[in-house]
């Protein structure tokens, strides 16, 4: 045995949230799991270090947000949150605004001080813009809901640049991640629960994998030796894309990458929100971090802000988001067909099912396959 020197019960591909609850759950249990991870550090992109005294989202900001109280109560169990609120300020062009869309919004973009006068505006926008019936594409849905001056100043630039395409080729669903509110409320989400763990998220993680019956190895590539791994173990979690693990053979699977450059500050409060979003189709960068705004018990002096450009995607560069339009989810059906076909791997997490997932679905999805794969014991 080569890789599977522990008699494991699993070897899980991945050492994000899905492969790191599979892994408690299973020890819980008395299973042993073999977490193997190809990047430095445990965490996924929820990974996070402190610096100055303030945690630093190493892979953009990460705000736990969710409706669902079973997952609240099981994410609790690691950490304790702070309950900070996500209220993000955009800027156009030097023009700022309340994001998500709401009364505070329309107020700034057209004095309208009514719901009835902003939901008028917005109508009578829509019209003009001649859409009708059910949106086609991200352009028509963003219109149709607040409007082509709002599109046009705070999504399309935003948008075309984050996703390195025309709005009009990019499917609905994303602009609906964002809310529309009709009342004077810039919370983020519309989630009951929210907040950031009081000590970063690494520590989630360091918790979940404290455990005699899980090994952890970091900077260890599955794909390398993926044939022996999978002889030697008898059952597999794997949260790498989904596409690699088959070695491409329907095509590969399109992603967005971003990047992010950091710099300190001898202040406490540079730019006096926790993100701000540059809206305009120039900018070069989508949104500024300003991590002390997170924590809201940073050390007094310094501040740390981070940068994040979006770029292509190629297979030298982290794959963050799925680039979920009709091309690839019918490429995406070919491997997930696949994929059912192989009864002894389960395929997981944001690149595993080829998902647009929030930190939150994430945790319930790796949860629905504990009770699965657990459900006689
Ligand atoms: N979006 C936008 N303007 C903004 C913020 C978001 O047009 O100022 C659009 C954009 O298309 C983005 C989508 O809304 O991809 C979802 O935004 P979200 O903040 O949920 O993205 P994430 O935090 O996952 O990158």
């Amino acid at each position: 045995m080569k890789h599977n020197t522990k008699n494991y019960d699993y070897l899980i591909v991945g050492a994000g949230p899905y492969g790191s609850i599979f892994a408690h759950e299973a020890a819980k249990r008395g299973k042993r799991s073999l977490i193997i991870e190809k990047r430095p550090h445990v965490g996924g992109n929820m990974y996070t270090h402190k610096e100055n005294g303030i945690n630093v989202h190493d892979f953009g900001a990460h705000i736990f947000h969710t409706d669902n109280k079973m997952v609240w109560d099981y994410v609790n169990q690691f950490t304790e949150f702070n309950g900070y609120i996500n209220q993000v300020v955009a800027n156009y062009n030097g023009e700022l605004y309340n994001l998500p869309f709401n009364m505070n919004t329309f107020y700034q973009m057209w004095g309208v001080k009514t719901p009835d006068e902003a939901a008028a505006k917005i109508a009578e926008q829509k019209e003009a813009a001649g859409i009708s019936g059910a949106p086609q594409n991200l352009e028509e849905q963003a219109i149709s809901l607040i409007g082509t001056d709002i599109y046009t100043k705070l999504i399309k630039g935003y948008t075309e640049k984050q996703w390195g395409r025309k709005a009009t080729e990019l499917p609905a669903f994303i602009i609906r991640r964002l809310p529309v509110r009709y009342i004077f409320d810039n919370n983020y989400f519309n989630h009951r629960y929210q907040g950031v763990p009081v000590d970063g998220y690494t520590a989630i993680f360091d918790k979940m994998l404290d455990s005699e019956l899980i090994d952890v190895q970091t900077n260890v590539d599955f794909m390398a030796d993926k044939d022996t791994y999978l002889e030697e173990f008898p059952k597999v979690v794997y949260t790498g894309m989904i596409d690699a693990f088959f070695d491409y053979k329907f095509g590969e699977l399109e992603y967005r990458s971003v990047r992010f450059k950091s710099e300190t500050f001898d202040s406490d409060n540079k730019q006096g929100n926790a993100v701000i979003n540059y809206t305009d189709a120039e900018t070069p960068f989508t949104r500024v971090m300003e991590w002390r705004h997170f924590d809201q018990k940073a050390d007094e002096g310094k501040t740390i802000l981070t940068k994040e450009y979006p770029q292509d995607w190629d297979r030298t560069k982290e794959a963050y988001y799925p680039v979920n339009d009709e091309k690839n989810s019918t490429l995406f059906k070919q491997y997930k067909e696949e994929a059912g076909k192989q009864d002894k791997i389960i395929f997981g997490g944001r690149l595993g099912n080829y998902q647009y997932y929030d930190m939150d679905q994430v945790f319930g999805a790796a949860l629905k396959a504990v009770e699965k794969e657990f459900k006689d014991n």
